[in-house]
C-alpha cells in the first residue's frame, strides 16, 4: 500500500475555492465525511444528483462547500436555491452558508420561511442574493408575487426531500422543480426514496450520480448503543443513577409522550438535575431558546419527544436514553444519532421493560448492531462512585492549601482526638448534602396522565380535549391535501406538525383543530399562509351550513399520523 492512500481524506485535494477552503480550515473541520468525499467532486462537474443519508453525515457541506465554489458572485441573482422541510433545518442551512461562504465577497444568503417578516427576506432578494434557502410554502409564495425568480438559477437543492412529501409540500415541490431551468444541477437528498419522490427523480434528474451513505455505517460505529432491563415505576430511580456515574455532559432523555415528558421533567428536577423539556407543546422560539440553553450548558438534561428532536444537532451530547422504547428502528436510529456527531463518540442507553424484549430484537436487526446489556447501578457502585468524586475534592482542596483550618484542627487534636476518627467526621460534615439513594422498587404505580388523543368519530363530536376547530378557506374544490395544510400551518405558524389535530376537508372549506392555548398573533400569521394559491383566512369554527359527504384524506399521500405522534 502506498504512503498516500493510508492517509485520511483532505479537503485540500478536493478542488474547492481557495476561499471555500480557508473557511473550512478556519471552522476546524479536519477531514470531509464519506458522504462529502463522494459528493464534492460530482457537485463541481455540475452533475445532478440523488443522495440517500441519514440526518448527522454532513449533507450541508457536501452541497455547500462545491455550490459556494461555483458562484457567480458578481451575478446578482438567485443561482442556488435549497429547499428544506421545516424553519429549523432551512434556517441551520442558511447560516452554514454564510458560515461557509464567510470569505466570498459579495455574497448574500437569502432565508425564505414561514412565519417570519416578508421585509428581510424581499430586501435579500432585492439586494441580489445569489443563495436562497427556504420552506416550501414561502418559496412558492416568493414565486407568486414575483419576488424570486428562477430564470437565472444554476442549482436547485432539495434537503429531506422525503420529509417534504411527508410534510404535504409535494406539490410545492414538484412546481419549483419543474420551473428551474432545465440546465440547473438538480441536488436531492432524502433518507428514503418513496416511490414519489422516485418519480420525480426519474423524471427530471439528467444521469444523476447516486450517492449512498448506507446508515448502518454511519450511525453506531462511534456510538456505543447499551440496554439495560428495567420496568415501569423504576425507570425514574435507574435513570438517576446512571446520571449520576456515568460520565455525562449533556443528555437527551427520549419518552413517548407529551405528557411523559412534563412528568419527567418535574421528576427530575425535583431531583435537582437540571433539565428542560422539548415537545410539540412549544412554539418555535421557545424551543429555539430551550436548544440555545442546552447548547451553552444552562440545561444539561433535555427530555424530548421523537417528533421534537427532529434534526437536533448539539455537539455536547455525550448520552442519548430511551427511557420509553422508539415506534420503530428508524425512530431509534434517529434519535442515537442525537449524540456522536461531528465525529465523536456516544453513548446511547434504552431501557426495555420486562416484556419488550422482542421490540429490541427487531431494532437490533434493522440497525446490524448488538446493544450490550448493562445493569443499573447498585447502592454500592453508587456510593463507591461519589467516594471517588470525594477523593479528587479532598485532593484538589489540600493542594489549594487550608492554612485558615489549621488553628482549629490543632486544638482539637490538643484535646485528645485522633486524627483518623477527626478527619472522618469532617469528612461527614462537607458530604451531609449528598442525596439519599432512592430504591429501585417503585412503592406504588403512579399513572401519568394519558396525552389528549384525537378522536376518529365524525365530525360534528366535540373537539378533541385542549384544541379548537377553525376553519379555513380552501377545500377539495382547490384540491387541497391534509399534508400541504399540516405543513404551510406549521410552518408559518411555527409550530410543531404533531400539534395539528383533525382535519376535515370539505368541498369549500375545510376544519382544523388547533390547540386552544395557541396565540392569537400565531394564528394571524397561520392565516396569512396560502395553500394551493389561496390564503387560509382562518377563522373560528362556529357549526357548518355544509353536510360532510365523507371525510377524505385516506389518499395515502401524506398520512397525518395524529395517534402517535407527541
Ligand atoms: P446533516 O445535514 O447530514 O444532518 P450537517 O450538515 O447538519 O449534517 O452536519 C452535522 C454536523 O457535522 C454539523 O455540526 C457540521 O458542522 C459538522 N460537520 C460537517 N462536516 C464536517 C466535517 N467534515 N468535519 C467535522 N465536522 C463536520
Ligand atoms: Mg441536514
Amino acid at each position: 500500500m502506498t504512503s498516500s492512500s493510508v492517509a485520511s481524506p483532505n479537503f485540500g485535494d478536493l478542488a474547492l475555492l481557495p476561499a471555500v477552503l480557508s473557511a473550512v480550515e478556519t471552522l476546524g473541520y479536519q477531514t470531509p465525511s464519506p458522504i462529502q468525499m463522494e459528493t464534492i467532486p460530482a457537485l463541481l462537474e455540475g452533475r445532478d444528483m440523488l443522495g440517500q443519508a441519514q440526518t448527522g453525515t454532513g449533507k450541508t457541506a457536501a452541497f455547500a462547500l462545491p455550490l459556494l465554489s461555483r458562484l457567480e458572485l458578481t451575478r446578482r441573482e438567485p443561482q442556488v436555491l435549497v429547499m428544506a422541510p421545516t424553519r429549523e433545518l432551512a434556517q441551520q442551512v442558511a447560516v452554514s452558508f454564510s458560515r461557509y461562504g464567510q470569505n466570498l465577497q459579495g455574497l448574500e444568503v437569502a432565508t425564505l420561511c414561514g412565519g417570519q417578516e416578508y421585509r428581510e427576506q424581499l430586501g435579500a432578494l432585492r439586494r441580489g442574493a445569489q443563495v436562497v434557502v427556504g420552506t416550501p410554502g414561502r418559496i412558492i409564495d416568493h414565486l407568486d408575487r414575483g419576488s424570486l425568480k428562477l430564470d437565472g438559477l444554476s442549482a436547485l437543492v432539495l434537503d429531506e426531500a422525503d420529509e417534504m412529501l411527508r410534510m404535504g409540500f409535494i406539490d410545492d415541490v414538484k412546481r419549483v422543480v419543474a420551473d428551474t431551468p432545465k440546465e440547473a444541477q438538480r441536488v436531492f437528498f432524502s433518507a428514503t426514496l418513496p416511490a414519489e419522490i422516485e418519480r420525480i427523480v426519474n423524471r427530471y434528474l439528467v444521469d444523476p450520480v447516486k450517492v449512498a451513505i448506507e446508515s448502518r455505517t454511519t450511525t453506531g460505529e462511534n456510538i456505543e448503543q447499551r440496554l439495560v432491563r428495567v420496568d415501569g415505576g423504576a425507570k425514574l430511580e435507574a435513570l438517576s443513577r446512571i446520571l449520576e456515574v456515568e460520565p455525562v455532559d449533556g443528555a437527551i432523555v427520549f419518552v413517548r409522550t407529551r405528557a411523559a415528558c412534563t412528568t419527567l421533567t418535574e421528576q427530575l428536577s425535583a431531583r435537582g438535575l437540571n433539565v428542560a423539556s422539548l415537545s410539540g407543546d412549544l412554539d418555535q422560539s421557545l424551543r429555539e431558546r430551550t436548544i440555545q440553553r442546552l447548547k451553552r450548558g444552562k440545561v444539561d438534561v433535555l427530555i424530548a419527544t421523537d417528533v421534537a428532536a427532529r434534526g437536533l444537532d448539539v455537539p455536547r451530547i455525550t448520552h442519548v436514553f430511551n427511557y420509553d422504547l422508539p415506534q420503530d428502528s428508524e425512530a431509534y436510529t434517529h434519535r442515537i444519532g442525537r449524540t456522536g456527531r461531528a465525529g465523536r463518540t456516544g453513548t446511547s442507553i434504552t431501557f426495555v421493560g420486562f416484556r419488550e424484549g422482542r421490540k429490541v430484537g427487531w431494532i437490533e436487526q434493522a440497525t446490524g448492531q448488538k446493544m450490550s446489556e448493562m445493569a443499573v447501578p447498585d447502592e454500592s457502585a453508587i456510593r463507591a462512585h461519589r467516594d471517588e468524586a470525594f477523593h479528587q475534592k479532598v485532593i484538589a482542596a489540600l493542594t489549594a492549601g487550608a492554612e485558615e483550618q489549621q488553628a482549629l484542627v490543632e486544638r482539637l487534636i490538643g484535646e485528645g482526638y485522633d486524627p483518623v476518627e477527626l478527619a472522618c467526621a469532617f469528612a461527614r460534615l462537607a458530604r451531609a448534602d449528598e442525596a439519599p439513594i432512592g430504591r429501585l422498587q417503585a412503592p406504588r404505580k403512579e399513572r401519568a396522565p394519558r396525552d389528549a388523543k384525537p378522536g376518529r368519530g365524525p365530525r360534528d363530536r366535540a373537539p378533541s380535549e385542549g384544541m379548537t376547530r377553525y376553519r379555513v378557506s380552501v377545500g377539495h374544490k382547490d384540491g387541497v391535501k391534509p399534508g400541504q395544510l399540516v405543513g404551510a400551518l406549521a410552518n408559518e405558524g411555527g409550530i410543531e406538525g404533531a400539534r395539528i389535530g383533525r382535519i376535515d376537508i370539505r368541498n369549500a372549506f375545510s376544519v382544523v383543530e388547533l390547540p386552544s392555548s395557541l396565540p392569537s398573533s400565531i394564528l394571524a400569521k397561520m392565516a396569512r399562509a396560502r395553500v394551493a394559491g389561496r390564503p387560509l383566512e382562518i377563522s373560528e369554527d362556529r357549526g357548518t351550513p355544509e353536510r360532510a359527504p365523507r371525510r377524505r384524506n385516506d389518499d395515502g399521500q401524506a398520512p397525518i399520523r395524529r395517534q402517535s405522534r407527541a
